[in-house]
């Protein structure tokens, strides 16, 4: 069977269409939209399975880090059609793996910032003016949502003194990457992920960025047990290394968030190695190097 996932740049009218064909190809796939964007993109969600344990998966914070968006669904075929067809995957028996869970995979939480890093500021409606200004010249980098804010410094953790090091840094309000906007959880995106957690017991969260080749594990003193033994598991398969963020990349993750709301694991998983935007012809070297992890992840 042809694969419906490939190596090509997809925005956001392609993701939808992948996201149909393999609704299409496996009936038992849920799809679903958490929320919407800023310009009123929907924020998808895949859910696998039945089980009462549910892991989630989230990608595509950062509009230059599409290719995680790519990882994801390409993630969701596989475990699919392993599903399907009562095949091993990575020599694991998934049917029975799976029988108590549920993976929620989020490819795309931020979709404005996908299109803008792809298609400058085309399809952004009103915010056109406002995103041709804080770009400077160049539409690839971009990383933020269509108002300017990071989201993956727009969640209620640490976010007081995040703002201080922004404020070092000079980033004093919109801008195309790491500004974490005027008040914590103040964007339509954060919103809609921070929701969905609450409302759901979700067992781990694991987010996936690029680049760096590196998974990132702690957050705060009041560590969950199991997050050191489970990143080391992660590590040891995928061959990345296990790190602690630079200042200015703690607090206001949705990382950070999740294990302060609710004392449970949550990693951020850095894919790849390079300069963001990373080449999409990259996408199958990396899924190779992850997809081990990937399903000790939504397993574990
Ligand atoms: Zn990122």
């Amino acid at each position: 069977m042809e694969a419906i996932i490939n190596s090509i740049d997809y925005d956001y009218i392609n993701v939808k269409q992948k996201i149909f064909l393999l609704l299409k190809r496996y009936p038992f796939l849920k799809v679903s939209s958490i929320g919407k964007s800023c310009v009123g993109r929907e924020i998808p969600m895949l859910k696998i399975g039945n089980g009462k344990d549910r892991v989630l998966f989230a990608g595509a914070f950062h509009g230059s880090e599409r290719i995680t968006c790519n990882l994801l669904l390409k993630f969701a075929e596989e475990l699919c059609e392993a599903l399907a067809e009562n095949k091993e995957f990575c020599g694991i028996n998934v049917q029975k793996a799976m029988e108590n869970r549920e993976l929620l995979i989020l490819p795309l939480i931020n979709p404005d910032g996908c299109e803008i890093s792809l298609h400058g500021e085309m399809g952004c409606g009103y915010l056109k003016e406002h995103i041709r200004s804080l770009c400077g010249g160049s539409y690839k980098k971009w990383n933020a949502n269509a108002r300017g804010v990071d989201i993956n410094h727009n969640f209620n953790a640490g976010w007081k003194e995040l703002k201080k090091r922004e404020a070092e840094l000079g980033i004093l309000g919109p801008a195309s990457t790491r500004f974490g906007g005027f008040s914590p959880e103040s964007e339509p995106e954060t919103i809609a992920l921070c929701s969905l957690c609450r409302s759901t017991q979700i067992r781990h969260a694991v987010a996936f960025h690029s680049q760096g080749e590196v998974i990132y594990w702690s957050f705060g003193e009041k560590m969950p047990k199991r997050s050191k033994k489970m990143a080391q598991i992660m590590a040891a398969s995928s061959g990345y290394a296990l790190d602690v963020p630079s200042p200015i990349a703690t607090g206001g993750g949705f990382k950070d968030w999740f294990i302060k709301e609710f004392e449970r694991p949550a990693f951020t998983v850095e894919i790849g190695l390079g300069e963001n935007p990373l080449p999409i012809s990259e996408l199958d070297s990396i899924y190779k190097a992850v997809r081990e992890m990937m399903i000790l992840c939504a397993i574990m």
